[in-house]
């Protein structure tokens, strides 16, 4: 009785417990709606000019601003395709407090509590609104309302993570793939510093990501590497980035060209990215010899032996690729010039020095030590 002596009228016995109609309509729909306490008669009133008891008129005076800033977000962009959506609340104690005094005091059991009425109220305006769908286990946007004991509240929201497939094209000779400079930055510094560092395929991929999603953060996956002075031409070697809370919904297909790099992106599911991280590559592969080539047709005959599998270590574990085809393009004095179909993944320095294990290998194969002066990626044969 204590927290309701303010609410008792005037010189009287009686105590008049205001409710506002969606805190009436919750708890009293079928109930009686007075009773008699130590003497006191207690009412509940439905009224729209009183601070409701439980809510504090959150349902009238705040809900509607909620449910605005929401429809309101710059998350839902100004594209026509809609994001399936949920929005989760967290409301003041106080609320639940009162709830729960009105209830043990009335009886009152089984009916929707307040957190679950705000939620469907807030879920079914948006819905209406925006024509989207409500997915409760793996939305695009995840909107987080808080509420204050103030009714002060604030919106956040959370867009779902993208993946997206990459290939870059390298051009030109001297660019690092990964950016050696890079430490995790804000945005902002970011673009500030990315004109002044040296050019990496990393840094062309961050910039293009950040202007197309603006995400919170980035996480990009090689598929490989080839050296700085490589060339990687034809389809391009394929990467993964996972953006994170992108705030800007982005296209689903994107060509990016700079001088030297040309970047493509498309946007896939997380379960494609095994299939597309496997991948066939044409490469050409500039060998030195320790003496001049004096046997040609010897040599073409004994490379015939590179093709099939090759079985090499990766982090202690055995590995297996297969080279699908082998062509001596040109052979000058204690240079020779090699064209190889192989799968990704074969370490290709190893394959040609065997300095480290690697079975077969160039050096053994041709009986003469042989060195990878560097290599290009002509072609990238990906899954279909
Ligand atoms: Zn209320």
């Amino acid at each position: 009785m204590e927290n309701l002596k303010i609410l008792r009228l005037e010189n009287s016995n009686q105590i008049q417990i205001p409710l506002c109609k969606f805190c009436y309509g919750r708890n009293f729909s079928k109930k009686r709606m007075s009773l008699v306490k130590y003497s006191v008669s207690i009412s509940i009133v439905k009224t729209s000019i009183k601070v409701c008891y439980i809510c504090r008129n959150f349902f009238l005076g705040t809900l509607p601003s909620v449910v605005n800033k929401i429809l309101t977000s710059e998350m839902f962009g100004s594209t026509n395709c809609i994001p399936t959506i949920d929005i989760g609340t967290r409301i003041p104690f106080l609320f639940y407090e009162n709830e729960d005094y009105i209830r043990s005091m009335f009886q009152i059991k089984g009916t929707t509590g307040i957190k679950t009425q705000i939620n469907l109220l807030i879920r079914e305006k948006i819905r209406k609104n925006k024509k989207c769908l409500i997915d409760h286990l793996n939305p695009e946007l995840k909107f987080d309302v808080v509420i204050e004991y103030d009714l002060s509240f604030s919106v956040n929201c959370k867009a779902k993570e993208i993946y997206l497939l990459g290939r870059y094209v390298k051009l030109g000779r001297g660019i690092a793939q990964k950016d050696r400079n890079w430490i995790k930055k804000d945005s902002q510094t970011f673009r500030k510093l990315i004109d002044e560092k040296e050019k990496s395929i990393e840094q062309s991929i961050r910039k293009s990501v950040w202007s197309e999603y603006n995400p919170e953060d980035m996480k990009i996956t090689w598929t490989g590497s080839e050296d700085k002075y490589s060339l990687v031409l034809g389809s391009g070697r394929p990467f993964f980035v996972k953006v994170i809370n992108p705030k800007i919904k982005g296209s689903d297909e994107q060509k990016v060209l700079e001088e030297d790099v040309e970047l493509h992106f498309r946007k896939i599911g997380y379960n494609q990215i095994d299939y597309y991280g496997k991948y066939r590559i044409l490469v050409t592969v500039y060998v030195k010899l320790d003496e001049k080539v004096r046997n040609i047709s010897h040599f073409q005959s004994r490379m015939q032996k590179l093709g099939g599998e090759v079985t090499f270590r990766v982090k202690n574990r055995k590995t297996t690729r297969n080279i699908y085809f082998v062509k001596l393009v040109n052979a000058v004095e204690d240079r020779l010039e090699l064209l190889l179909d192989m799968d990704n993944g074969i370490p290709i320095k190893q394959f040609v020095g065997g300095n480290e294990p690697i079975e077969p290998c160039l050096s053994n194969i041709l009986e003469t030590k042989c060195e990878c002066i560097y290599f290009d990626i002509n072609d990238v044969i990906l899954n279909k």
